[in-house]
């Protein structure tokens, strides 16, 4: 192994869903739903493999299909404009997105300025690209991880190519404010920097919350590069659909890497995931109001079980802190986990380049079928 990815080893993802198999744990760690997304969607896939739409090469930039309806969400949801032919790209999932992204974008050592916890690839994807990682920390306060503004203004150097931003955000579950994507507009605009902004929990919004997409500020339409899912958003994890829009130029950059990265990827889910993104509102707002069922379900079990738990106003996470059940070792307290309650959950110091910021929080995620959270629940309230 190179020198670049020495210190990444086996992703936490892997290596914790081994462990959930190898203890008959119920595995609440890698984030993935155990329920299929719409079977009107499956069978949209079935019929472009029965078709033969998608069984050969697709197009470099994605499906036309596909690259239509992304541009048509964008619009009816936040109406924000694209031009499908230039300002879309189709990737391997929102993965391949921020590899070809950072690797089309960066130079090396041009600096990036990330939120820490960071979701791992961002820290992995970096390194390839010879990029140095600047992360700023996103603290507890009243409840949940804020971003400090003059932390974030003070993290900018001559030296910063791009600030990579991700709302709603993987472990915290904080969504990003108007005041915060304000002053991270601001602070992009002043310094010129483009922005690589990684939203595939765009739905998944509680609450009060809102989730404000980074392009829909002054002055940051052509400077941001805007990252979606499939897998997230209609709960199809394997079928690696995402998708990038910017302006010509970003677009055209990540598509240089994403080129010799995959070529092209998924085919037939292509056509799948474009009459998803067609789907009704109540869709959405159905796999909103079900996945905030379980953050009930699953907040209230781990608050019984003596946690302190960092209410989640987006993504399917819910980050907690373990001091209250007189632990501190994220690590060791996953590792020990699944043999002293039958659950696995994730660590989320591997999330942090300041190692001992993240070491009392472990996270745990709840798109699970309500039984088996209520079951995880009952485990957990007896081992603690
Ligand atoms: N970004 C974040 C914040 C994620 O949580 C995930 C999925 N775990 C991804 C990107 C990757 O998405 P995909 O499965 O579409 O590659
Ligand atoms: N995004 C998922 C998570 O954060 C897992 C993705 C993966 O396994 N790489 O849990």
């Amino acid at each position: 192994l190179n020198r670049r990815l020495a210190e990444f080893g086996t992703t936490i993802f892997a290596e914790m869903s081994a462990l959930a198999l190898r203890t008959g744990s119920i595995n609440l760690g890698q984030g993935f739903p155990d329920t299929d997304g719409p079977e009107e969607i499956r069978e949209a896939a079935v019929r472009a493999l029965r078709d033969g739409r998608g069984n050969q090469y697709p197009p470099g930039p994605g499906v036309p299909e596909l690259r239509a309806a992304v541009t048509a969400h964008q619009l009816r949801r936040y109406g924000l404009t694209f031009d499908p032919d230039t300002e879309v790209l189709v990737t391997a999932g929102a993965t391949e997105a921020i590899a070809a992204a950072l690797l089309g974008l960066l130079e090396p050592g041009d600096e990036v300025v990330a939120l820490e916890p960071y979701y791992d690839s961002y820290a992995a994807c970096i390194a390839m690209a010879g990029g140095r990682r600047v992360p700023v920390t996103l603290r507890p306060h009243e409840g949940r991880f804020r971003l400090d503004l003059d932390e974030l203004r003070a993290a900018v150097t001559d030296r910063t190519r791009l600030l990579l931003i991700n709302t709603p955000h993987n472990p915290t579950g904080t969504v990003l404010t108007r005041t915060e994507l304000t002053a991270i507009a601001e602070l992009a605009v002043e310094r010129d920097l483009l922005v690589v902004t990684d939203e595939v929990y765009e739905h998944l919004v509680f609450d009060d919350a809102e989730h404000l997409p980074l392009a829909t500020f002054p002055g940051m339409r052509d400077r941001t590069v805007t990252i979606g899912s499939a897998g997230k958003t209609f709960s199809f994890t394997g079928w690696k659909v995402g998708w990038v829009t910017a302006a010509p130029a970003l677009v055209s950059a990540v598509r240089s890497a994403k080129q010799y990265l995959t070529y092209v990827a998924s085919g037939p889910f292509q056509y799948a995931v474009a009459e998803a993104l067609a789907l009704p509102d109540d869709y959405f707002d159905a796999f909103r109001a079900d996945m905030r069922a379980k953050r009930e379900l699953l907040a209230g079990g781990l608050e019984q079980a003596g946690f302190t738990v960092f209410r989640p106003a987006g993504t399917y996470f819910i980050t907690t802190d373990i001091r209250s059940l007189g632990e501190s070792d994220g690590f060791a307290f996953c590792r020990s986990l699944p043999e002293r309650s039958g659950v696995v959950a994730i660590p989320n110091a591997v999330f942090y380049d300041h190692r001992e910021q993240g070491a009392p929080f472990v996270r745990f995620a709840f798109c699970k079928r309500q039984g088996v959270l209520e079951e995880a629940a009952k485990r957990l309230r007896k081992a603690f």
